[in-house]
């Protein structure tokens, strides 16, 4: 099964980087970021502000549904991008 890897965004400096609050795919955090990297040219592991903290929280789930599980509440607010779509 492929892991997934999560992109909470913190709202770093006062405002969310992209138009969803949660980013997932379906990856291992190395490949995730590479992929989050290449789609929207931005780093995730940047920091808009220092007292706020890095743009997104990452974290590396079993699978996509363990990642959907954990962020169940955001259902509304996500991007999901799927193995095949990488
Ligand atoms: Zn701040």
């Amino acid at each position: 099964m492929n892991k997934a890897t999560t992109f909470f965004d913190m709202s770093s400096g006062g405002k969310e980087k992209l138009p969803w609050t949660l980013i997932i795919i379906e990856a291992d955090k190395p490949k995730a970021v590479e992929v989050f990297e290449l789609k929207w040219r931005r780093n995730p592991h940047n920091v808009t502000c220092e007292c706020c903290g890095s743009d997104y929280s990452i974290s590396e789930y079993e699978s996509l549904d363990a990642a959907k599980k954990q962020y169940a509440a955001y259902h509304h607010a996500r991007k999901i991008i799927t193995a095949k779509e990488i």
